[in-house]
């Protein structure tokens, strides 16, 4: 079994299972349905539920949807299928606005205790009466309002007699705290929006704090991980917890079981951790859909985009991204880490669990005019070097052949090792051949090598062993199938794209070259395969097939990564 994992969160959920605080752990991950989640994201997913199938437990996915106006059910379906494709399944699939009732129940028992209170004050206003790091915020002239006052005006709200930004409900808590959370946070807000699962049910929606707090409460979640940004957000959570204390109010999750939700209420403890950033991607949501909208690529799953459609696309696997959280490993510090840790962790797992394939990407024509035209032949060539069970192939060999226009050169630069005129290669698993004569087209291009193959050196035979310089890559020209492919690369030219300077942004520096397409030439075996079969194409890279346009009849290929770093941005 893989080693013990240790780190801060681990150590956490260990010892509160062996202290007996709990008995069961059970984490969320709550992601707001406004975009498409991105490789950060994969690291939340990993953490919630991985940690928690480590423990024994359970995770729930839980759409974050208090925020109608940005939120589209395309995402919630996107965010699915992305967690589902990282190896994970969810206990429970639940919304923040399944527990809108129990909100709104709990909103009023902190007016009733005296916690909370409907404010008059415009936006503007608020942020007025806020004072800053160094002054203390004023009350709020509505703040000492009855409890009789204050339930009749949240009522009045919940009915949608306000208008938007007319009132507001904030809780009580210190307008002069150091945390300007704690300076009477706003609770709930006005605002007539259809909302995508309560329609128009409700003209307010609760605030970022309260509703994640308490949805947690309600699920019985023991461990909220979340991102660092939240550490100073943490007091209120808490606040908001124990203020409702949920546990011990049945009367509040009533509503849960009249809609057949189990009641599950628990003391949730908010846990931070480092967001995952990388040098040469961008993943704020808003810059992503600026992208999208702009037709800057072609869409959320774009091949170069960082959403975790777009680099599924690209060729990348969940055992990759898997492999990369781990070795990012967790802490309290944020950091902009290097993208090569990303692509070093798809390389590792497709050496591993990618088959080997044959491709020319960029062909120039061999004829072995030793072979006979109608001479056919299948070698058999192992999928995998490292790995016996992937079983063998037959690949066909012929007279004619497609190789690497670059595997050959009429006037070798120093230390060349493959084909020149006069000169010999070894063709992959295949024989050893000679050039002896170039032909040109009417442009004066290389269109055809004539070549000989040294027949003493077919596969097996004791002349097989003879040394040669260089090895390449070939295919049959009348088996080979032409396939679209798409050779990716970085999105951005620069390692910092994010950093708004000299009055430049991310779009500025927009890598023109990040995709190019080619026709190649691609052995049978490749071209059959279903969509989003990985493979390395030997010697020029990691590539899958695309999700979405390949078949076996056009084939399409996109690369993932090439095979070594060879970057020079
Ligand atoms: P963005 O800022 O990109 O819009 P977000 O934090 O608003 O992201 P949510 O949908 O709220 O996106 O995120 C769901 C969960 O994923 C949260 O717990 C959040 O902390 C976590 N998360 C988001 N981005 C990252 C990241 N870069 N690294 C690790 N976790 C992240
Ligand atoms: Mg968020
Ligand atoms: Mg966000």
């Amino acid at each position: 079994s893989a080693p013990l994992k240790q780190d801060f969160i681990r150590q956490i959920v260990r010892d509160d299972l062996a202290s007996g605080k709990h008995t069961a752990i059970k984490t969320r991950f709550p992601p707001e349905p406004n975009g498409y989640l991105h490789i950060g994201h994969a690291k939340a997913i990993c953490l919630d539920f991985g940690i928690a199938g480590e423990f024994g437990g359970v995770c729930n996915l839980r759409l974050d949807d208090t925020n109608p106006a940005k939120e589209d059910p395309e995402y919630v379906r996107a965010i699915q299928d992305d967690v589902n494709w990282l190896g994970f399944e969810w206990n429970d699939l639940r919304h923040a606005s399944d527990y809108f009732e129990v909100l709104y129940l709990a909103a009023e028992k902190l007016i009733r205790q005296g916690d909370a209170f409907v404010c008059d004050l415009s936006p503007e206003e608020v942020q007025a009466y806020r004072g800053s790091f160094t002054e203390p915020g004023r009350n709020s002239p509505n703040r000492d309002r009855s409890v009789e006052e204050n339930l009749d005006l949240f009522r009045r709200m919940r009915a949608g007699e306000f208008s938007d930004g007319a009132k507001t409900l904030r809780a009580k808590i210190d307008m002069s705290s150091p945390n300007m959370n704690l300076r009477d946070p706003a609770l709930y807000r006005i605002k007539h929006v259809e909302h995508q699962n309560t329609g128009n049910e409700w003209p307010i929606y609760p605030m970022y704090d309260f509703a994640h707090s308490l949805s947690d409460s309600v699920e019985g979640i023991t461990h909220s991980l979340c991102t660092l940004e939240f550490e100073d957000h943490r007091p209120l959570y808490d606040w908001c917890v124990a203020k409702v204390d949920l546990p011990n109010s049945p009367e509040l999750t009533q509503p849960l079981v009249d809609t057949g939700l189990p009641r599950e209420a628990a003391v949730p403890r908010q846990i931070e951790f480092s967001r995952l950033n990388f040098n040469y991607l961008v993943m704020s949501k808003r810059k992503l859909l600026a992208l999208v909208n702009d037709k800057l690529v072609d869409g959320w799953d774009d091949p170069r985009m960082p959403t975790l459609q777009g680099i599924r696309r690209r060729g990348y696997t969940p055992g990759a991204l898997r492999l990369m959280v781990d070795r990012v490993g967790i802490s309290k510090q944020n950091s902009l880490l290097d993208i090569s840790i990303l692509e070093g962790a798809l390389r590792e797992d497709l050496d591993t669990n990618a088959q080997r394939r044959l491709a020319v990407l960029d062909p120039v024509k061999v004829i072995l005019t030793n072979v006979d035209p109608s001479h056919e032949e299948t070698l058999t060539f192992a999928n995998h070097p490292k790995d016996e069970s992937a079983g063998s192939r037959s690949v066909p060999f012929a007279r004619e052949l497609w190789i690497e226009r670059d595997d050959f050169a009429e006037v070798p630069p120093k230390g060349f090792k493959r084909l020149t005129v006069g000169g010999e290669v070894r063709l992959r698993g295949a024989g050893i051949i000679r050039c002896d004569e170039v032909v040109r087209d009417i442009n004066g291009d290389i269109s055809e090598l004539l070549c000989t193959l040294d027949l003493e050196s077919r596969p097996g035979m004791e002349g097989s062993h003879r040394k040669v310089k260089g090895t390449i890559h070939w295919v049959s020209a009348h088996h080979a199938v032409p396939a679209v492919v798409h050779l990716y690369d970085r999105l951005f030219t620069v390692a910092n794209p994010d950093t708004d300077e000299d009055g430049k942004t991310y779009r500025d520096y927009l890598n023109p070259n990040s995709r190019r397409t080619v026709t190649a030439y691609v052995e049978p075996a490749a071209a059959n395969a279903a969509p989003e079969t990985h493979f390395q194409f030997e010697r020029t890279g990691y590539f899958v097939t695309d999700r979405y346009d390949h078949s076996p009849e056009h084939p399409v290929f996109n690369r993932a990564v090439e095979l070594r770093d060879s970057w020079q941005g």
